[in-house]
């Protein structure tokens, strides 16, 4: 069993549409992928439509979900939801607020850039973003095309778009406490996407960690692109000892990151945990 369950599609900050998501995942040879598109839902109706489309004797089972931007201590931070149902008000409304708020920061963004200089457009990254949930890989994919930088993570920088970068703007991030309740509330699982990617900036302490786990945590993504084998190895004791499942995964963006979908896999026991946990959506099957 190839499992994925962390992938972006141009609902956010991908750029395969929902569609060529599914096709790449039949590519790549993976029984399941994980739709988790930044604060929203968007891509799942075209998924599970093109997944159906398959021809016969295709097997694939795509799990619906989503990825939250969340905020403690000062610290941005992502928390995976699985499952969940997608019409549960007070959670649909949180996602839609944190949507909202990305509109709001990447037009400021955008302010930041031109007046140090870059030569972008609010309406060119609005082309970028096509409709997609707004975020800093379409700023990034704007300065590129400007030729300021030569590649999106090459934007990533303090220089420019890095958490506290000269160009960066805060955006609406929930509580994680708060996140884990909304996810639980609708039935879905949570689940600690990179917990250890110190590139992005700082990361959450594992006090609180193991208090999220008391509130309703259920798992870790253990291996991420973005993980070394020390952080890997801390954070797989870290959730033995608090009894969350472990997950690994692509984090897939297209072309707009380097990594590969499949190229980090979870294994079938932690996707089982992970379905016996859920009771907001059931995954989607060819
Ligand atoms: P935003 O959601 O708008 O705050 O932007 C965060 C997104 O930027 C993440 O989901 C990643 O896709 C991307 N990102 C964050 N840090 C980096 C980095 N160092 N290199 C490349 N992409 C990054
Ligand atoms: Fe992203
Ligand atoms: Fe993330
Ligand atoms: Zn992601």
């Amino acid at each position: 069993m190839r499992i994925d369950l962390h992938a972006h599609s141009n609902a956010s900050d991908g750029t395969d549409s929902p569609a060529e998501l599914i096709a790449a995942a039949v590519a790549a040879g993976l029984d399941v992928v994980a739709l988790t598109d930044h604060d929203t839902v968007a891509g799942h109706e075209e998924a599970a439509a093109a997944l159906r489309a398959l021809p016969a004797g295709t097997r694939l089972t795509l799990v619906p979900g989503a990825e939250l931007s969340c905020r403690v201590e000062g610290i941005s931070m992502h928390l995976l939801a699985y499952l969940f149902d997608p019409t549960e008000p007070a959670f649909a409304a949180e996602r839609e607020l944190v949507r909202t708020d990305r509109f709001r920061r990447g037009r400021a963004v955008v302010d930041k850039c031109r007046a140090l200089g870059a030569p972008i457009t609010w309406e060119q990254v609005q082309r970028i973003a096509g409709g997609g949930s707004v975020g800093r890989p379409h700023i990034a994919s704007a300065l590129v095309e400007a030729g300021v930088v030569a590649t999106v993570s090459d934007a990533f920088t303090a220089e420019w778009l890095a958490n506290g970068g000269r160009a960066d703007v805060p955006k609406h991030e929930t509580d994680p406490f708060e996140a884990v309740r909304l996810v639980r509330a609708a039935g879905g699982v949570p689940v600690f996407a990179h917990p250890g990617a110190v590139k992005r900036g700082r990361i959450v302490s594992e006090q609180v960690i193991t208090e999220l786990a008391a509130a309703g945590l259920g798992g870790l993504e253990v291996d991420h692109v973005d993980h070394d084998p020390a952080t890997r190895a801390r954070l797989d004791r870290l959730a033995t000892g608090l009894g969350l499942f472990r997950t690994g995964s692509s984090d897939y963006h297209g072309t707009r990151k380097t990594v590969a979908l499949g190229a980090f896999t979870t294994e079938p026991a932690a996707y089982q945990a992970l379905l016996d946990q859920a009771t907001g959506a059931k995954p989607i099957t060819s």
